[in-house]
C-alpha cells in the first residue's frame, strides 16, 4: 500500500462524540475516506470541513462502506442504531464499551445477519488517539478474519491487540485492566485521605506515593505465577497472618485520622477471610491466595 489516499480503506464511523470525533479525524488526517453518522448532525457537520462525507441516516452511512466502526454510548445505542438496517457482508467493528456478554450477544445477532463481527475496547482517552506516543491501543476479539483484513486501519487510531476469537474477550481484558485500575484509584484516594488536615502537602506525598506503588506493581506478575502454579506459599517473605495483623494498624489509623475505611476495608477483610478459612494452611500464603475467594 502506497501513501496514495486512493488507496486507503474507505470506512464509515457511527457516533461521534468525544471518543468518535478522536478516531475520525484520524482516519481523515491518514487520508482514509471516511463517512459519518451522529444522532445529533452538528457534530458530522464539523468533520465534513475535514473531508468526511455526512450520511443522512445510520442506513445511507452503513450502505456506503464495508468496513463499519461503531462508537456509541452503550450496546443498547448500538442495537438502536441498527435495528432494521440491512448488514449483509458487512465488517463491523464495535468500540462501544460493553460486557463481555453484551459482545458475545451482539456478535450474534451480528453474524445472524450476515455480518463479520469484531469487538472492540479502547484503551485510551480521545487525547490519546492518533498520538503514538500516548501507548493508547485497542483490544480486539471475534472475527479474525475481519481483523486481519482491516488491521491497517485499525491501528491508524491506536495500538490493535487481538485476544481471541471469542467476542467476549475485548470487553473482558478492558473491564480486567479498568478495575484493576479502580483498586489503584482506591488505595491512592484513601491515602490522600489520611493526610488531609495534616502539615503535609498533598505534593510531597505524591512522589513517595507514585514510587511505592511503582516497586509494589511487582504483585502483577507475582499473583499471576501463583494462580497458575497454585503454590501461595513458596518463597513468601510477607504472610498473610502477619499481614491480616498489620490490617488493624492501617485501620486504627484510619480511624484515628477521621477517614472512613469504606475504600480499603474490603480488600482487609478478604485477607482475614482467606486467612480464618484455615489459619493453619494459608498462614504462610502471600495475599495471591485471598483472590480465590472472590468468584461467586
Ligand atoms: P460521548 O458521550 O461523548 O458520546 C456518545 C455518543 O453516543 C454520541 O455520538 C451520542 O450521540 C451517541 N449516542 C448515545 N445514545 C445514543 C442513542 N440512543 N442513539 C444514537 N446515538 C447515541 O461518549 P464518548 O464518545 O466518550 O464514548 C463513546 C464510547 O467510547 C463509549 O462506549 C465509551 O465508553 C467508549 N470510550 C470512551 C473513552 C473516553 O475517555 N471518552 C475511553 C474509552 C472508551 P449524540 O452526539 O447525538 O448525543
Amino acid at each position: 500500500m502506497t501513501d496514495n489516499t486512493v488507496t486507503k480503506r474507505p470506512l464509515t464511523l457511527l457516533g461521534l462524540g468525544d471518543m468518535g470525533t478522536a478516531l475520525a479525524r484520524t482516519w481523515l488526517a491518514a487520508g482514509h475516506p471516511l463517512t459519518v453518522w451522529n444522532r445529533t448532525a452538528a457534530k458530522a457537520e464539523a468533520l465534513a470541513a475535514e473531508g468526511a462525507a455526512i450520511a443522512a441516516s445510520p442506513a445511507e452511512a452503513v450502505a456506503a462502506n464495508g468496513l463499519v466502526v461503531l462508537c456509541l454510548l452503550d450496546d443498547a445505542s448500538v442495537g438502536s442504531v441498527l435495528d432494521g438496517i440491512d448488514l449483509t457482508g458487512k465488517d463491523l467493528v464495535d468500540l462501544t464499551t460493553g460486557t463481555p456478554a453484551e459482545g458475545r450477544k451482539r456478535a450474534a445477532w451480528a453474524e445472524a445477519r450476515g455480518a463479520r463481527f469484531v469487538d472492540g475496547g479502547i484503551m485510551g482517552t480521545p487525547v490519546m488517539i492518533g498520538a503514538p506516543a500516548s501507548g493508547a491501543y485497542v483490544f480486539y476479539s471475534g472475527s479474525r478474519a475481519l481483523f486481519d483484513t482491516h488491521r491497517a486501519a485499525l491501528e491508524v487510531p491506536a495500538g490493535a491487540r487481538f485476544v481471541g476469537e471469542d467476542p467476549g474477550h475485548a470487553a473482558l481484558h478492558d473491564v480486567a485492566l479498568l478495575s484493576g485500575m479502580y483498586g489503584l484509584f482506591a488505595g491512592i484516594s484513601h491515602a490522600f485521605a489520611l493526610i488531609e488536615g495534616e502539615d503535609i502537602a498533598p505534593k510531597d506525598l505524591a512522589p513517595l506515593l507514585s514510587e511505592w506503588l511503582g516497586a509494589m506493581g511487582f504483585f502483577v506478575a507475582a499473583a499471576a505465577d501463583r494462580l497458575t502454579s497454585g503454590d501461595f506459599t513458596t518463597g513468601v517473605v510477607s504472610n498473610l497472618a502477619m499481614q491480616v495483623a498489620a490490617s488493624g494498624t492501617l485501620l486504627r489509623t484510619a480511624e484515628e485520622q477521621g477517614v472512613s475505611a469504606e475504600l480499603i476495608g474490603p480488600y482487609l477483610e478478604l485477607m482475614r477471610r482467606r486467612l480464618a478459612e484455615d489459619p493453619a494452611a494459608h498462614a504462610g500464603e502471600d495475599t495471591a491466595g485471598a483472590i480465590t475467594l472472590l468468584k461467586r
